[in-house]
């Protein structure tokens, strides 16, 4: 899937459909989760406010209408202007609109993160959107102080921490290493997160991605780890097929959805490893005058992103069609890594398609051509984030045949295979594939396993 700087992962999933839960009561449910479980609502609509967003969508283009006609409606499919109003706020009249809303399903994100102007990320805000009130934090220093701009390392505020809430021992320990070394929040949306989840991020912080994550310092793209059920405004038990996860540039948030939480755990590394890869694509561009331009505009510098697809092989021809149905009003379109349309090594995406449909995955012309996957295949930024997982499990592989006797090196072996399909087809990720190939160098170079970190996965996964 291509979305606005986002990433999503779907999986085959036979759910059976079961009864419909009322969407339309979903959607304002989901509202109320928006930034925590229980957020406080939004404030009241306004008749003038309802009268601008039915004007501006009266003269928008069709394939902006429809995301309001389709999706943000009552049950019988008549508009609810209460959304629409919602949907095109901007409450501290900053240029930036409180809720982004989702092209695909009309669900309503994070914005503005910081909505009221108060200096308190909404995430950390107990009001987000009331400027008079902020964070309390109880049982540390009281100093409702959780600026975002703020590299202070303050402690979490009452209505995130784990501390004063049914957890075990290990997940308060973990929410409060993250934040208090990095900066990096745990939160839950309506759903929560389970142990596992939360020590696969823990772990991949520490080992994988330790470059990004230095104790003491703020990784700008990864502000925030946060569990919801799904992409959707629905429940997971009326969608067909599992959504894993999502990245989302603009708000820096990595969205954990619900059915990650059910994988194993060797599986569920390899998702999270994914989509931590793609905070550090959108990082290498990150700096607070070009995401001010991202949130009002629209429009993302890549600049680096485009060096860095170039030196492995990629080159950008120009921007693809889909800047024909540029958003005016909603936000989701982005001069973004997925709106330009590249080649590898002289062949086109689609040219690379067929080659690896007529030949196969464990063909020599797709493992010279270094190919771990056919969705790596949809350019540099799910490429990338394919071969970091390929190149986690590749690593785990190669330390396990050197140091484990053979009977466990084959037990590894064989669940590293069985859990590494990041594809929604099955039997087409091919970690191995990535070994001698430029990218697999790019990693090894910036993202180096150390035979600690090695052993410590391998022990644990
Ligand atoms: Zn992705």
């Amino acid at each position: 899937m291509n979305k606005a700087l986002l990433s999503i992962l779907f999986v085959a999933n036979l759910l059976s459909l079961s009864t419909k839960a009322n969407d339309h009561e979903l959607k304002w449910e989901f509202i109320s989760n928006i930034f925590y479980t229980n957020s406080p609502a939004p404030k009241e609509v306004t008749q003038e406010e309802i009268d601008k967003a039915i004007s501006l969508v009266e003269k928008t283009r069709a394939h902006e209408k429809k995301v309001f006609i389709e999706y943000l409606t009552f049950d019988d499919k008549t508009p609810d202007y209460k959304l629409w109003a919602l949907a095109i706020r901007d409450t501290d009249n900053d240029g930036i609109r409180d809720y982004v809303v989702d092209e695909y399903s009309g669900k309503f994100r994070e914005g503005d993160f910081d909505i009221d102007g108060d200096g308190i990320y909404n995430v950390f805000d107990s009001s987000p959107y009331n400027n008079l009130v902020g964070g309390t934090d109880t049982n540390n220093d009281g100093s409702p102080d959780f600026f975002y701009e703020d590299e202070n390392f303050n402690s979490i505020p009452d209505h995130l921490d784990w501390s004063n809430q049914n957890k075990s021992a290990q997940m308060k320990k973990m929410q409060r290493a993250l934040y208090e070394n990095y900066k990096v929040i745990l939160v839950e949306r309506g759903f929560n997160f389970n142990e596992s989840v939360a020590t696969g991020v823990y772990d991949l912080v520490r080992t994988l991605f330790k470059s990004l994550f230095i104790k003491g310092q703020v990784n700008p793209s990864l502000r925030v780890v946060a569990v919801e059920e799904n992409v959707y405004f629905k429940k997971q038990s009326d969608v067909f097929g599992a959504t894993l996860g999502m990245y989302m540039g603009f708000n820096p948030t990595f969205l954990v959805f619900s059915e990650t939480a059910l994988l194993n755990k060797t599986y569920m590394l390899g998702v999270l490893a994914h989509e931590l890869s793609h905070s550090y694509q959108y990082l290498v561009d990150y700096s607070v005058d070009n995401i001010d331009q991202y949130l009002k505009f629209k429009n993302y510098d890549i600049t680096n992103f485009l060096s860095l697809s170039k030196a492995l092989g990629f080159n950008s021809n120009k921007e693809d069609s889909h800047f024909s149905e540029y958003f005016e009003i909603l936000s989701p379109t982005y001069k973004e890594p997925t709106r330009f349309r590249y080649s590898l090594d002289g062949k086109s995406m689609n040219e690379w398609r067929t080659v690896l449909n007529m030949n196969g995955m464990s063909s020599e012309k797709i493992k010279k051509q270094h190919i771990v996957s056919p969705y790596s295949l949809s350019g540099p930024w799910e490429w990338l984030s394919d071969q970091t997982t390929a190149y986690l499990f590749n690593e785990m592989d190669k330390y396990g045949k050197r140091s484990l006797p053979l009977s466990r090196y084959r037990s590894l072996k064989r669940k590293l295979i069985r859990n590494s399909n990041l594809d929604p087809d099955f039997q087409v990720f091919y970690y191995e594939n990535g070994e001698g190939g430029k990218t697999f160098n790019f990693l090894k170079k910036n993202f180096s396993l150390s035979n600690e970190d090695l052993n410590f996965l391998i022990d644990n996964y």
